[in-house]
């Protein structure tokens, strides 16, 4: 799957889990879920549903912070065994779920440096900026992503979540790739097989370019409409 549509799949997914994680507890953790936290929780999700491809050079993630991103997506790639491996497994969402709950449990900054990255993550990922003028639409996106990040600091979302959050993206990643033809090594490294293999659509094929990527879009905007308590966010006329 192309990088754009993991990142609406990040999107869509939060979305739709919101109805039914709501006023829950889950593992410890309670979800009192308000129009700031679907938001945050959404593009929290969709930059972590990049995270996987981390494993590679040339991915959207890691083209995203320039050199820094290149140096991690070597690391990532050293450290799990080359694309499509380690950073596909059930083992590495649960351990960047760890650490990021482990991170906003330590420091309140951390997580809101680690919230500002994601947003930056998942904008690329969703294809802002344009090519044209690189720099300047760099500088613009930072600012859109830093003034994101501190409005939903400032109408104070809480991230107990957060850690569950980027472990679902990265599943909801593991699922965008296996509706793909790659296979998926959930169960590395134990067991190598691939999920998924050579079944479903071919990445940035008519499938994910006319079906996949418009309807995950619609499901978009439908789920905006859905969730969010709009006669209490408009004004009264
Ligand atoms: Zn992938």
């Amino acid at each position: 799957m192309m990088g754009h549509s993991h990142a609406l799949s990040g999107v869509v997914g939060w979305m739709a889990i919101v109805p039914f994680v709501q006023g829950r507890e889950f593992l410890g953790i309670q979800f009192d879920i308000g129009p700031g936290e679907i938001v945050a929780g959404s593009l929290v999700c969709a930059g972590a549903a990049l995270i996987p491809d981390l494993d590679s050079k040339s991915s959207t993630i890691s083209q995203t912070y320039g050199a820094v991103t290149r140096w991690l997506s070597l690391v990532f790639a050293w450290m799990f065994g080359g694309h499509r491996n380690g950073t596909h497994s059930l083992l590495f969402a649960v351990l960047l779920g760890v650490v990021t709950q482990v991170l906003a449990l330590w420091s309140d900054l951390a997580v809101q440096v680690f919230v500002f990255l994601l947003v930056g993550i998942a904008f690329n990922g969703l294809g802002f900026g344009s090519e044209k003028n690189r720099v300047a639409s760099e500088v613009i996106t930072a600012m859109v992503v830093g003034g994101i990040t501190l409005a939903l600091y400032t109408s104070g979302v809480d991230y107990t979540w957060i850690g569950l959050a980027v472990a679902f993206g990265c599943l909801l990643h593991f699922i965008g790739d296996m509706a793909t033809e790659m296979g998926v090594p959930l169960l590395w490294p134990f067991w190598k097989y691939r999920f998924g293999q050579n079944i479903g659509f071919t990445t940035d094929g008519k499938v994910e370019r006319l079906i996949v990527t418009p309807a995950l879009t619609v499901a978009i905007v439908l789920l905006t409409f859905y969730l969010f308590p709009w006669p209490e966010l408009l004004p009264e006329a």
